[in-house]
């Protein structure tokens, strides 16, 4: 038996709200008979007999007389699970407990369900006034008979026969699971419980943690929402199956009333909001965005209703009509996101599907139609960590798709579309550490500064789409024609710009002298016209330990400047460490 939203949600789905406790059973008409020696393993409410109370509330004393005057009015339940919806009314349960021994035997009587109000244990023996337990949530924990999370009590069976009362009552869903059995099996799974539940939770609230760091860092909504959503699936659940009440609220036993649908509320909004941000459902539906945000509104406003008339049933009823819909939307919304394209979407909707069949299959194994398994009875906590997961890799994937495209968008800012070499902006941080580089090792290193002659006229000429030809006939040429590891950029206009590390002015003076030759040879077909160009190159290297790479590029405008003024279609080279024009001063001065 299990204690969670998903499970109930799929009994409601199941029509089992409305189901009347007659459909579910078989008439005995007798108290059924269970041996005190016995240490039930698992759930076995199928072993006990039970009646509906009709209205008002009954005492020991008149479920007895009912009993004796129509013992038709007991039922059985069919699965090892007894389900009667929301505010159903309180139950009675009722057993013989046979001792045949000699001795008295102890065992513990516990209902597996962490969210039933209040469950009364009545131990009664003949002529002997009843021994009387209680448990549930509407008690605050150190007034119960057994301070436990589920309701729970100890009775030592003396030999021959006690009868067995329970009475359960809550205007929470009416799911009752019995367990009888010795302390020890009591505690093995009560452990087994707490290790699982300390997997779920643990994982639950590292997802949540993380998400809340990632939400301060980086300031992106999804992973607050991202946070909430897993934060709250916590908190719902432990204000359902008992933890909340044993561990965090022991005495606050109104907000443990009102707790289950709020949270159920908050749990299914923040999914949905995370939902709707992850996959900018604002923009590609947002019809849906609008309903959405409609239908939470109208849920609290209405939860606020509900809780201002303290009409809990009502809030219930509510809490658990939104949980399908949520599934619906949830799964609404991953679809048509991955219909329009949204690979990311995929593991969304997974993780949404994922959630839903281990919910399917813990209700399907509560209610007895897939026979009991552990796994089958932990696989709603199960699908929702997977689901967690999945959702955590959908985010995963999302920030390396946003990071891949802002990546490409950088190196695009950095081309130059027309030539494609590298723009000023791709140029100059590699160029700024190359020359560092070499400039810590005392090395040479060249810079030429490149410029089409006349360009302007060629583009009055011929026109500027032939203008554009050229440039890049040019840029491919001057590219070809460079060597490995020279660094070439197109600097702006008709000008380019080359780096040549470990080369010295000589060898760079020879470059630019193959580059000229080159170019001049360059011929460009235009619609039948032949055309050509030359182009103009400035030289400078770091000839003294001092320079920048913005001074060396000075120096080469320079020359440029001055190979123009010569005549054009020639290298000019500025001053080497021989050259007594070669003090930093005098470069900065010339630029
Ligand atoms: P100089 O020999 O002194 O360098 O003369 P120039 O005409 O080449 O130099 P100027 O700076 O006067 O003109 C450069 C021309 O280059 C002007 C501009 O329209 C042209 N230009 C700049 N960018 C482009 C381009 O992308 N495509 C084309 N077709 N022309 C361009
Ligand atoms: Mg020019
Ligand atoms: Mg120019």
């Amino acid at each position: 038996m299990r204690q969670h939203w998903p499970v109930l949600f799929l009994l409601i789905i199941l029509n089992l709200t409305t189901c009347a406790l007659a459909e579910s059973v078989h008439d005995t008409g007798s108290v059924p008979v269970i041996d005190a020696q016995a240490d039930y393993q698992g759930a076995m409410v199928d072993r006990v007999a039970f009646l509906a109370e009709p209205g008002k509330a009954l005492s020991v004393d008149d479920v007895q007389s009912l009993i004796r005057s129509n013992p038709a009015v007991l039922k059985r339940p069919d699965n090892g699970v007894l389900a009667n919806g929301i505010n159903s009314g309180a139950i009675w349960l009722v057993a013989d407990v046979r001792n045949p021994t000699d001795h008295t035997i102890l065992r513990r009587v516990s209902v597996g369900t962490g969210w039933l109000e209040q469950v009364d244990f009545f131990f009664l023996r003949k002529n002997r006034s009843p021994q009387h337990a209680v448990g549930g949530d509407r008690i605050p924990l150190n007034e119960r008979t057994l301070a436990k999370r589920l309701p729970s009590a100890d009775y030592r069976f003396p030999p021959g026969e006690t009868r067995l009362f329970l009475r359960v009552e809550t205007a929470d869903p009416m799911l009752v699971s019995l367990y009888f059995s010795s302390i020890a099996t009591n505690h093995s799974r009560e452990q087994s419980e707490a290790v699982f539940y300390s997997f779920v939770y643990g994982v639950m609230f590292a997802l949540s943690a993380y998400n809340l760091m990632l939400f301060t860092g980086l300031r992106q909504r999804r992973y607050l929402y991202y946070s909430l959503y897993t934060g709250s699936f916590v908190v719902m659940t432990a204000s359902y199956n008992g933890i909340g009440m044993a561990l965090l609220w022991p005495d606050a036993v109104a907000w443990q009333q009102w707790a289950p649908p709020l949270l159920m509320l908050c749990f299914t909004s923040s999914g949905l909001a995370f939902a709707t941000n992850f996959l900018s459902t604002r923009d590609h539906r947002p019809w849906l965005h609008r309903t959405i945000q409609a239908l939470g509104v109208s849920y609290f406003v209405l939860f606020g209703a509900f809780f201002a008339l303290d009409e809990q049933g009502l809030a219930l009823r509510l809490a658990f009509l939104v949980v399908p819909i949520f599934s619906a939307l949830m799964l609404l919304m991953g679809v048509s996101s991955w219909v329009s394209g949204n690979r990311t979407a995929r593991y969304f909707m997974l993780g949404t599907l994922v959630s839903a069949v281990g919910a399917s299959i813990t209700a399907l194994t509560v209610v007895g139609i897939i026979s009991y398994t552990q796994l089958g009875y932990y696989a709603v906590d199960i699908g929702m960590v997977v689901d967690a997961l999945l959702l955590m890799l959908a985010l995963t994937d999302l920030v390396r798709k946003n990071e891949k495209a802002r990546m490409a968008a950088e190196r695009t800012a950095q081309i130059d579309p027309l030539t494609g070499l590298n723009n000023r902006r791709g140029f100059l941080p590699v160029a700024e550490s190359l020359w560092s580089l070499i400039a810590r090792k005392n090395r040479n290193i060249c810079v030429a500064m490149i410029d089409i002659d006349h360009f302007k006229a060629i583009n009055d000429r011929y026109g500027h789409a032939a203008g554009d030809k050229i440039l890049k006939k040019v840029a491919g040429e001057l590219d070809h024609s460079r060597r490995q590891g020279d660094l070439l950029a197109r600097w702006g206009g008709e000008e380019f710009t080359l780096l040549l590390p470990e080369t010295d002015q000589k060898e760079a003076l020879k470059v630019a002298e193959r580059f000229r030759h080159n170019i001049e040879q360059l011929t460009v077909n235009d619609r039948g016209r032949v055309i050509r160009c030359t182009i103009s190159i400035g030289v400078a290297s770091r000839h003294s330990e001092h320079v920048t790479l913005d001074q060396a590029i000075a120096v080469a405008d320079e020359e440029l400047y001055r190979a123009k003024i010569k005549g054009r279609n020639q290298v000019s080279a500025g001053p080497t460490s021989d050259d007594p024009r070669s003090t930093p001063a005098s470069a900065e001065d010339r630029c």
